[in-house]
């Protein structure tokens, strides 16, 4: 998962860049970069790390330019390592380009082979090369046209931010699988995974960018364009964003996600009838579903684990060793407020079950004397091909175990989930969403190599 920004303004920007890329560090840790266009030259600088530690005062003030793009990255697609940092910066036809990428490609293997068979030569392993390579490619001086011969080639999801020598381009996949949000600051334009990103600036969000849709700023001037004028949109936005990924303060293509989180725990109250002491949320991607909980059971809510603010998202350690000290490091339980108690334990997700676990034995060990695990969202079983870093089936504990089963592995005394109607009740956008991580529909299949050669 990633965090994408562009900014085209008659002022430089690089500090700007920097403070949006900075509210949407959640949505990746590895490295970072950002790229400005002056003149006729892409200036950039990206690294491993927060964007905190790698941006200095003095080299942000290197990188002067009207316009330019950010990117933060958490890896589901290619290593973690410097190769694979964004924006990826080249030239094709005398012209300079960057481009930042959130998403993940079903096809990108086989447009590599097809890549190399024609004698490109990646650098990296991620698939926004591929992308990058596909627009140079068919660039033959009109940008929009070659992106969208470039999006008939490219399938799964992807918002992009592209920046050529004068213009500043915002693509969101057909399907809208990954969001992209345009905000404008008087007459600066600003494209950015969430809103927060737009708000920190002083911004207004404007709406969000359509699927399917290509967006360039050139001259002062917006104008927008569709991939393909006969394709009808299916948006196909992803519900674990507003489970979890996005922060409580987004808005995705018009569902406010700290809404959504709270209903979510209020549904799951609702079908509940557990009796607790106390309800506990796990801090912080927990607290807007245990509200919802408390409020509906009208349970008192507690602050019974204490984070460790200094840590990042757990679950944003590659390997399972580090995310397992990195919960130990994290979350604390406060055995004042749970000894004794019976408590109902509320987060967002159960992916591999290894949080839950080392959570509930921290506060049985604080002395709680019931945990009744909450969570509002139904039990992952599929792989996410488009980004959300569930990729391999067997790592995902659901998918092998019934409730029961992942109950025991938890050391829980209950446990539930929300269903998937239940999670779908707690919007309007029922129709709008792509679920495939909870019931294996998947908009857009893997694509095998002779069905893309025929395309
Ligand atoms: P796990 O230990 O694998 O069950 O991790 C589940 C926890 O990680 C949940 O509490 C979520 O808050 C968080 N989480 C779930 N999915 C993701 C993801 N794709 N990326 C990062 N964190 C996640």
């Amino acid at each position: 998962m990633c965090g994408i920004v562009g900014i085209y303004s008659n002022k430089d920007i690089s500090k700007e860049l920097y403070y949006s890329l900075y509210s949407m560090q959640h949505r990746g840790q590895e490295s970072c970069g950002i790229a400005v266009a002056d003149q006729n030259e892409i200036n950039y600088k990206k690294d491993m790390g927060l964007v905190g530690d790698v941006f200095k005062e003095d080299e942000l003030a290197k990188l002067t330019g009207t316009m330019g793009i950010g990117h933060v990255r958490y890896s589901t697609a290619g290593g973690s390592h410097l190769a694979n940092c964004q924006p990826l910066v080249g030239s094709c036809r005398k012209r300079k380009l960057a481009l930042a990428h959130n998403g993940n490609l079903v096809n990108a293997n086989y447009l590599k082979d097809m890549l190399e068979e024609e004698g490109y030569m990646f650098q990296a392993n991620s698939d926004t090369e591929v992308i990058l390579y596909i627009l140079a490619r068919y660039y033959k001086g009109d940008i929009v046209e070659s992106l969208k011969i470039t999006m008939d080639h490219i399938k799964g999801a992807y918002s992009l931010v592209i920046m050529g020598d004068n213009e500043l381009v915002a693509v969101r996949d057909p399907h809208g699988f990954r969001p992209l949000i345009l905000g404008k600051k008087g007459d600066e334009y600003i494209f950015a995974s969430e809103d927060c990103a737009i708000d920190i600036l002083g911004g207004e969000v404007i709406r969000d960018v359509e699927p399917g849709e290509i967006i360039v700023v050139k001259d002062g001037e917006m104008k927008s364009y569709f991939y393909n004028e006969n394709y009808k949109p299916v948006k196909k936005s992803c519900i674990f964003e507003h489970i979890y990924f996005a922060r409580n303060d987004a808005t995705i293509d018009n569902v406010n996600v700290y809404d959504f989180r709270i209903k979510c725990g209020e549904i799951l109250a609702k079908n509940d009838d557990i009796k607790a002491d106390i309800v506990v949320p796990v801090p912080d991607s927990g607290w807007a579903g245990a509200i919802g909980y408390s409020n509906y059971s009208k349970l008192p809510i507690s602050e019974g684990l204490v984070k460790n603010r200094y840590v990042g998202r757990t679950f944003i350690k590659p390997t399972q060793e580090e995310r397992e000290i990195g919960v130990k490091i994290k979350l604390n339980p406060l055995s004042k407020i749970v000894k004794g108690k019976s408590v109902v334990l509320v987060d967002d997700s159960v992916v591999r079950g290894t949080t839950s676990r080392l959570i509930v034995k921290s506060l049985k060990d604080a002395g709680a004397s019931e945990i009744h695990l909450r969570i509002t969202s139904p039990p992952v079983q599929y792989s996410c091909y488009y980004g959300i870093d569930t990729p391999n089936r067997s790592k995902l504990i659901a998918s092998q175990n019934s409730i029961e089963e992942i109950r025991e592995y938890i050391g829980c005394d209950s446990l539930a989930f929300l269903e998937i109607e239940g999670m779908l009740e707690a919007t309007e956008e029922k129709s709008t969403f792509c679920k495939a991580c909870f019931d294996g529909d998947y908009p857009v299949k893997k694509i095998d190599r002779e069905e893309l050669l025929s395309c």
